[in-house]
């Protein structure tokens, strides 16, 4: 081999050789950088799941939901305490009559009603007057269990109508919780049907404020609302014991202050519950009853 061939194969290696070093150094270079750019932070998350729009709904936070308390728990915090379902009920009418008047969700049917006040009968429920409570609060008279107590808010005439004659067929007595601003409205009750059914012994009229006004309203209207009721139903002989049902069931701090600063003696919220305790007389649970049977209720 002549000089000038040898160092043409030479040329031809050292080319190849440069070449191979060459494609290395880009293959590692690729394969570094995709190795550098897996470990590097990244702001976006590898997942690509977004999360549902009702993300909460799939996950929701724990939090300590929670349970009702036993009755033994509650006589030691706000005791003492008596077993006393209140009911309460709105209007009491006829089906069609409350679809087409617009006040079907507060309606129980007369039938409905019959039928739970018969249930009452049977099972031997004793009907409370709001004096037996009152009493129980005050000198730790019994209120036997089996015992119970039926309310009626916002004075609508068919309580008259409906109501009352089952009632009264039963000796059942009732509280009615009554806006005395409303009375005589079309709807409403009269003072005569107030006074008719007062003497009877069986319906205790109390107080609902004047107008059907919010506890969580302008407190100066609150006061004005609340005296305003109290002075009308003191005039015609009602609610002696001073008792009073929140409208829109909040039983709000200050005006449970305030009604006892008037002499009210206790206070129904409608707060879902029938254990009824001394502390807490001025937000006294109760059951709204619909058209099921009571024992859906647990009677
Ligand atoms: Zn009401």
């Amino acid at each position: 081999m002549t000089l000038k061939r040898k160092n043409k194969v030479l040329l031809i290696i050292i080319g190849t050789a440069a070449l191979v070093v060459t494609a290395e150094f880009f293959l590692y270079k690729t394969i570094f950088y995709k190795f550098l750019s897996n470990i590097a932070p990244s702001s976006t998350p590898l997942s690509t799941t977004t999360p549902p729009k009702n993300f909460n709904d799939f996950h929701p936070t724990p939090s300590p939901t929670p349970r009702p308390l036993t009755f033994e728990e509650l006589n030691n915090l706000y005791g003492p305490c008596a077993h006393l379902p209140v009911l309460f009920y709105h209007h009491i009418e006829d089906p069609d009559i409350a679809k087409l008047r617009g006040y079907q969700a507060l309606n129980v049917t007369i039938d409905a009603f019959k039928n739970q006040m018969s249930y009452l009968k049977d099972k031997g429920y004793q009907i409370l007057n709001v004096s037996s409570l009152i009493n129980f609060f005050d000198s730790g008279g019994g209120v036997g269990r089996g015992s119970a107590l039926l309310t009626f808010d916002d004075g609508y005439e068919d309580f008259y109508l409906h109501a009352y004659p089952i009632l009264k067929s039963l000796g059942f007595q009732s509280i009615l919780f009554l806006p005395t601003g409303l009375v005589g409205n079309p709807g409403y009750l009269t003072w005569d049907q107030i006074k008719e059914m007062s003497s009877s012994g069986l319906v205790y009229f109390a107080n609902h404020t004047w107008s059907h006004y919010a506890a969580t309203g302008s407190p100066a209207k609150v006061r004005e609302e609340i005296t305003l009721a109290d002075g009308q139903l003191n005039a015609n002989g009602l609610n002696n014991l001073k008792v009073f049902a929140y409208p829109y069931g909040n039983a709000v701090p200050w005006v449970q202050d305030y009604l006892s600063s008037l002499g009210y003696k206790v206070a129904f919220s409608t707060t879902p519950g029938s254990i009824l305790c001394k502390k807490q007389r001025f937000e006294l649970p109760r059951l709204r009853i619909g058209n099921a049977s009571l024992a859906a209720y647990g009677f």
